[in-house]
């Protein structure tokens, strides 16, 4: 039996869901074809001299909303497919949350922990004069996702204007505030989640003192979650990273763990030796432990695919926010829905970082700047009123939220196609 791949994945829910709510016909068929993909050989210079070949990609999956939005990854697991996948959920995305963008996505298949600072930077320059026609701040703009950050994007900025010879900051997001960065976009994507779980727990008539909470992935998006979620009053008893996982029943101080994470760079080394290891009693455990613990909050915010058939059933939190793209396969969806774990998907619950990034594209387009207090404020306005339509619906339409969540979007981007002429349009008497 093969195995479907990440995009499959992603094209089966998006089917499933747009004929169960009535969508045209002609609207899923052009959901399920990308609209342009490039993949292009990247060779490097490295540091000993030798020439080394990476491949990457980009993709714009739709742009029917407008220009293509969407990160570039850094990881040794890209490839088209799981590109694809995730330019198809960031068309979803932007659909949902009402951004004037269609879906995009970029990424190179590498593992930036083994380049030099210098390496990098030639990998992340030579990535953009593949693509320089390609991208563009009416086009295509990308943005960071996992593995890249600020520098990255500022070094990508900066070959796409030498390429031009025009100053244009508004072809990438996410770049360092002295370039032309937004406030509050880095710690957007958690920010947009914690407002979610804020949500969720005002639903349910929980309280964030009484909470527990695990997080799979101590990165951009699990620690700035943690932090606020910990400021909020909820116990963060387990992180992870790619190297381990740690529990402490007590619950961990973020923001010391995540200055020792920068120092030893992994989450496992940091309670293992010096003054913090005295500080909190807690364990090592496994990342299927992690997944499983008796929480009420679990947050995966690393990679996709970790919750699947063989594990939904093990899961025993109450609810799950869902910080890392398609993290939940969708053969494990109905085994969770059938335990009661409610799901914030991630089309809603990741869509923070997206939101402030076009707060970022608008303030370069206009040559505006915005304080972080205004930013802070429209973000919390875009996601608690999306997360209330998805909410409505899912109540009104018995059905769960990623359902009322790709819905939303579906009939969104439904409407926009149809305004171009549909079959039913042009056979009209
Ligand atoms: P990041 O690179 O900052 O962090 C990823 C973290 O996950 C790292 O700490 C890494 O060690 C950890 N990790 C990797 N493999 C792991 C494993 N098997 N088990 C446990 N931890 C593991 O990346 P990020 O920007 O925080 O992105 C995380 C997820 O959130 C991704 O799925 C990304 O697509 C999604 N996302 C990010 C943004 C954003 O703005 N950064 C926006 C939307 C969605």
């Amino acid at each position: 039996m093969t195995i479907p791949s990440t995009f499959q994945d992603a094209l089966s829910r998006v089917k499933s869901l747009a004929v169960s709510a009535n969508i045209n016909t002609e609207v899923i068929e052009a959901l399920l074809h990308p609209k342009e993909m490039m993949t292009v050989s990247l060779p490097v210079r490295m540091d000993d001299g030798s020439k080394k070949y990476f491949v990457g990609y980009r993709c714009r999956y739709n742009s029917i909303l407008g220009p293509t939005k969407g990160g570039v990854r850094f990881h040794p697991n890209v490839d088209a497919e799981e590109v694809k996948a995730l330019a198809l959920w960031m068309t979803i995305k932007c659909a949902i949350i009402g951004l004037p963008f269609g879906g995009g996505k970029g990424g190179i298949t590498v593992n930036p922990k083994e380049l030099s600072p210098m390496e990098l930077e030639r990998l992340s320059r030579i990535y953009i004069r593949s693509l320089a026609d390609f991208i563009g701040p009416q086009r295509d703009i990308p943005a960071p996702d996992v593995y890249t950050n600020s520098r990255v994007m500022g070094w990508m900025m900066d070959e796409y204007e030498s390429i031009k010879r025009i100053h244009t900051p508004d072809v990438i997001t996410g770049k360092p505030i002295e370039l032309g960065g937004s406030l509050g976009r880095d710690d957007a994507t958690g920010r947009g989640a914690y407002i979610c779980a804020l949500e969720l727990i005002k639903k349910m008539d929980w309280h964030p003192t009484e909470m527990t909470v695990a997080i799979q992935g101590f990165g951009n998006g699990g620690y700035h979650v943690a932090r606020l979620l910990q400021q909020a009053g909820c116990k963060i008893v387990a992180v992870s990273d790619s190297q381990g996982a740690i529990y402490a029943e007590k619950g961990f101080d973020i923001d010391s763990l995540w200055q020792e994470k920068q120092r030893s760079k992994q989450v496992k080394a940091v309670y293992c030796s010096e003054s913090v290891c005295e500080i909190i009693e807690h364990s090592a455990i496994s990342h299927e432990q992690l997944l499983a613990l008796d929480v009420d909050l679990l947050i995966p915010a690393a990679l996709e695919g970790v919750i699947n058939k063989h594990n939904a059933t093990n899961i025993r939190a109450k609810a799950i926010i869902e910080i890392a793209n398609g993290p939940i396969l969708s053969e494990a969806d109905t085994i969770l829905h059938d335990k009661g774990i409610k799901v914030v998907p991630d089309v809603l619950a990741n869509a923070g970082g997206v939101t402030v990034s076009y707060f970022e594209w608008v303030q370069n387009r206009s040559g505006q700047i915005w304080t972080l207090d205004e930013v802070q404020h429209k973000l919390k306005e875009k996601m608690t009123t999306a997360f209330e339509i998805i909410w409505q619906r899912a109540e009104k339409e018995q059905r769960t939220l990623r359902e009322s969540a790709y819905i939303t979007a579906l009939r969104h981007i439904s409407s926009a196609i149809e305004a171009h002429g549909t079959r039913q349009y042009f056979n009209r008497p």
